[in-house]
């Protein structure tokens, strides 16, 4: 039996002890791999590191919009160096965040276009962070210069509207923990529309915990509960949606080598 895949843990949060105890934790309840997405190009040594460790973990690398700002002109060639390593199976997380704002708008979207123009020359997809910038996306995501862009458009909450355009360009949507929310409708609207082969699980660790952990930590031991959800929305088993999500996984994170 094929267990779920963690497609979006910030591990590099946890101390080296407690990032083992979670893991262990995750595979002893069938999680069968993670994928740590770096925040900063400075992730990148300790992510690898941790992937070369652990057969059934690999990251991405890239520049959070939280930190465009910090992104400098010789980075896109440090990015392409650190992505030789094939552990690392995507670029990111990159994207915009127009909630928190933390770097000038305009600085996120230019630092997000540069590490798509590198993702698609390499062929590697992108893990997308979007939030509160729907308009915004969609006019970078429809420029006819990107569209070859593999995507992974992690924690999906960003209504139907664009999840039907998302998934017409063939890309992914991660579901997290939010899934698992009450008042979380605008999050489960988007299933009856999404095929089941671009949807992906993920528990956005150390955020977001789903029912019944919400409010503590988030651990990737966790996204058990949330493919329960998603399964029990898509009235499939537990076990369909595992077996599905990880094969969606795999396709496209093609760098990723399922462990033996
Ligand atoms: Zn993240």
């Amino acid at each position: 039996m094929t267990g779920p895949i963690d497609s979006h843990c910030h591990l590099q949060s946890l101390e080296p002890q407690e990032r083992r105890r979670a893991l262990d934790a995750a595979r002893e309840r069938g999680v069968a791999g993670f994928l740590v997405p770096a925040i900063q190009l400075d992730d990148a040594d300790e992510l690898l590191e941790l992937c070369h460790a652990h057969d059934d973990v690999w990251c991405a690398l890239g520049c959070h919009p939280h930190h465009a700002s910090t992104w400098r002109s010789g980075d896109r060639e440090r990015l392409r160096a650190l992505l030789a390593d094939p552990r690392a199976v995507a670029v990111g997380e990159c994207g915009l965040d127009f909630y928190y704002d933390n770097s000038p708008r305009d600085v996120q979207t230019r630092v997000m276009r540069e590490q798509w123009e590198l993702a698609i020359e390499l062929d590697l997809p992108v893990v997308v962070h979007n939030r509160d910038s729907n308009d915004e996306m969609l006019e970078v995501v429809r420029d006819p210069e990107l569209e070859d862009l593999q995507a992974d458009f992690h924690s999906f909450a960003g209504g139907l509207e664009m999840a039907r355009e998302l998934l017409e360009h063939g890309f992914y949507l991660g579901m997290s923990g939010m899934v698992t929310f009450r008042a979380a409708d605008n999050v489960r609207e988007v299933l009856p529309v999404t095929p089941s082969e671009r949807l992906l699980v993920e528990t956005d660790t150390p955020y977001l915990a789903p029912v019944p952990y919400r409010g503590k930590p988030n651990r990737p031991a966790y996204v058990v509960e949330i493919l329960e959800r998603l399964a029990q929305e898509l009235k499939m088993t537990p076990e369909e949606a595992a077996a599905e999500t990880t094969d969606n996984f795999f396709r496209l994170f093609r760098r990723a080598k399922q462990p033996a």
